[in-house]
C-alpha cells in the first residue's frame, strides 16, 4: 500500500481533460519554467475564458497534473469497520465482508489522493481497534453514523466521501453503482457536484450506468445529512450479485474503483 500509484488511465482521464494547457505547454517547449509563467501571464491578459484553466492546479513540464494547490482535505469514510462486518453475501466466501471491501478500496483513494497533494482524513485506517473506539453494548467495537459525523465535523474537511457495498438478497440480478447526496444538505450543491464527477468517471471506466440519487431530508443517511461539508455515499456495487460480488473480490477491480473515485474527487477540487 505504499507504492505511489502509478499514470493509471483515470487520472490520465483528467490531465486529458486539460489538453488545452497541455498545448500551451508543448509549444512553451524546455524553457518551461519561464515561458509558463509568461503563458499563464497571457493567458489572463488575452482573458481565455476561466473554465480552460483550473486555478489551483499544478502541472509538470508535460502538462500532466501533479498536484492541487492550496492542501484542500478530504475526509474518506470506509463503511463498517472494526467488529461490525457491513453486508455479507456467500458470494465473498468466507473472508471477506463488505468492511474488507470498503477499506481495501478506501486505503487505494487515500493513496492516489495524496499523491496529487490532497490531505486525507479517514474515519478509520485501520480495522484493529483501541481504547478511543466505542464499544456496544455486547463490548463490540463499532463506529456508529453519529461518531463518524461528529468526527468529521470536527474537522471541516472540504469533502467527506463515504464507501459502502450495497446488498439485495431480494432480486440477485441487482448491480451497479449508486451514489448518495442530498443536494438540500449543507453544503449539498457541491455533494450533487462531487457525485456527478465520481459518477462520470466510474461509468467511463466500468462503461455501466451509475444511478445517482437526491435524497429528501427524510429519507437520507445520517452522515449525508448531518455532516457539514459536501458528502456522498457510495454504494460501489452489490455483493448479491454474482458478477458484482465477483469483480470486488478482485485487487484489479478495487484499483480502478478507487481511481475513478479519486477522479471525481480531484477534479471537484480543481478550482476555476
Ligand atoms: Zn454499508
Amino acid at each position: 500500500m505504499n507504492e505511489k500509484p502509478q499514470a493509471k488511465e483515470n487520472i490520465l482521464a483528467i490531465i486529458n481533460r486539460h489538453k488545452h494547457l497541455n498545448r500551451i505547454i508543448a509549444v512553451a517547449g524546455g524553457a518551461a519554467g519561464l515561458i509558463l509563467v509568461a503563458v499563464i501571464i497571457a493567458v489572463i491578459v488575452l482573458n481565455i475564458p476561466q473554465e480552460s484553466l483550473p486555478t489551483n492546479a499544478v502541472y509538470d513540464d508535460g502538462g500532466k497534473l501533479t498536484g492541487i494547490l492550496g492542501e484542500p482535505t478530504v475526509c474518506v469514510d470506509p463503511g463498517h469497520g472494526y467488529d461490525d462486518p457491513g453486508a455479507d453475501s456467500e458470494l465473498l466466501g468466507e473472508d471477506t465482508a463488505e468492511r474488507e471491501i470498503n477499506f481495501d478500496v478506501a486505503l487505494r483513494v487515500r493513496d492516489i489522493l495524496e499523491f496529487y497533494g490532497v490531505k486525507v482524513v479517514m474515519t478509520h485506517d485501520t480495522n484493529v481497534p483501541d481504547d478511543s473506539i466505542p464499544q456496544n453494548g455486547d463490548g463490540k467495537h463499532v463506529i456508529d453514523p453519529i461518531w463518524r459525523a461528529d468526527f468529521t465535523n470536527a474537522l471541516s474537511p472540504d469533502l467527506f466521501v463515504s464507501l459502502h457495498c450495497d446488498s439485495f438478497p431480494g432480486d440477485r440480478s441487482v448491480k451497479g453503482t449508486r451514489i448518495y447526496y442530498m443536494s438540500s444538505a449543507k453544503g449539498g450543491k457541491e455533494a450533487a457536484r462531487v457525485a456527478g464527477f465520481c459518477a462520470g468517471e466510474i461509468e467511463k471506466t466500468f462503461e455501466g450506468e451509475v444511478k445517482l440519487r437526491n435524497m429528501t431530508s427524510s429519507e437520507a443517511y445520517y452522515v449525508i445529512k448531518h455532516i457539514t461539508a459536501p458528502s456522498v455515499l457510495i454504494e460501489m456495487g452489490f455483493i448479491t450479485n454474482e458478477s458484482d460480488a465477483s469483480n470486488m473480490l478482485s485487487e484489479e477491480w478495487r484499483q480502478k474503483m478507487a481511481e475513478s473515485v479519486a477522479a471525481g474527487i480531484v477534479n471537484s477540487l480543481l478550482k476555476y
